[in-house]
């Protein structure tokens, strides 16, 4: 299974979401995972707690130096990426010392585009890579804000609940400022419904909800809710190595596939 050789930039998706326990890191470590099955990934871990690179096997042990790193420049980005057990997904970790990153940040020249410049003048050590995820903090501070002015769309995992639409207004809104005033390329590249509950008649009413708010914004794949998925970061792989046959597996499969046929898309009718 061979990447398709790529000269453009890669695509950069911030997966944002300022509540916690959404699904941001569920999707990120999955997704990247999925689409490393046609393309070279890679996988900015931007979250203090680092839970998409134990997600991916990294222990905080061994993390070492990761995203801390790069956006303080103490280190350049070629040492930071490392390797993950999934062919062609690459992680940049997120170091331990990102936890004070958020303060630090605000004293350094370019706080809100640290992470950009990185990317942008350190290309060369990205050579190859065709889709960049970031896993973003559950906030909308100085780390999502990096993430946000780096990246080329917004994908938005949604929990499947009561309270849904009120929650992503604060995103959506927060896009549209850095749009115009940091990052006007900015796109929402989708919103995903998580922990989908088949068995509950409120998930139904809040996915139409959603889709009637979003259109076609709105990925047709809802993930659902799936106990594998959420035993799968305790033995340090995504749901597709640990049960590729549950539900969780099989849906992030189809997202995957649904991203890129979307990009197929936009590609055709750009042309
Ligand atoms: P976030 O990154 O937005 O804070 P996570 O991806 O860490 O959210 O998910 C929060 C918790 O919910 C984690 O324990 C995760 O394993 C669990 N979880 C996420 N998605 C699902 C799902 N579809 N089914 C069951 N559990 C899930
Ligand atoms: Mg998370």
């Amino acid at each position: 299974m061979s990447a398709t050789p790529n000269r453009a930039p890669p695509r950069i998706i911030a997966l944002a979401n300022q509540k916690g326990g959404v699904g941001k890191t569920t999707t990120a470590i999955n997704l990247g995972t999925a689409l490393a099955t046609k393309r070279r990934v890679l996988l900015i871990d931007m979250d203090p707690q680092g839970n998409a690179s134990t997600g991916l096997g990294i222990s905080r042990q061994d993390r070492g130096a990761g995203s801390y790193a790069l956006l303080t420049g103490e280190r350049p980005l070629r040492d930071l990426l490392r390797p993950t057990k999934i062919p062609n997904l690459t992680l940049l970790p997120a170091d331990p010392e990102l936890a004070g990153a958020e303060i630090e940040l605000v004293g350094l020249e370019n706080r809100e585009r640290r992470l950009r410049d990185a990317l942008t003048t350190q290309a060369d050590a990205l050579a190859g890579t065709e889709i960049i995820l970031i896993d973003c903090p559950p906030s909308l501070g100085l780390l999502t804000l990096n993430a946000l002015v780096a990246a080329t769309s917004v994908l938005v995992p949604l929990q499947t609940e009561f309270f849904a639409l009120e929650g992503v207004s604060q995103i959506t809104r927060t896009v549209e400022r850095v749009k115009r005033a940091l990052n006007p390329a900015l796109e929402l590249e989708g919103i995903v419904l998580t922990m989908f509950d088949k068995r509950n008649n409120l998930s139904e009413l809040v996915a139409a909800d959603v889709r009637a708010f979003f259109g076609a914004k709105v990925y047709a794949t809802v993930i659902p809710r799936n106990v594998r998925i959420s035993e799968a970061p305790s033995h340090g792989l995504p749901v597709i190595l640990y049960d590729h046959r549950s539900a969780g597996a099989q849906a992030y499969i189809d997202l995957a596939s649904e991203l890129l046929k979307r990009e197929r898309r936009a590609r055709k009718s750009a042309a």
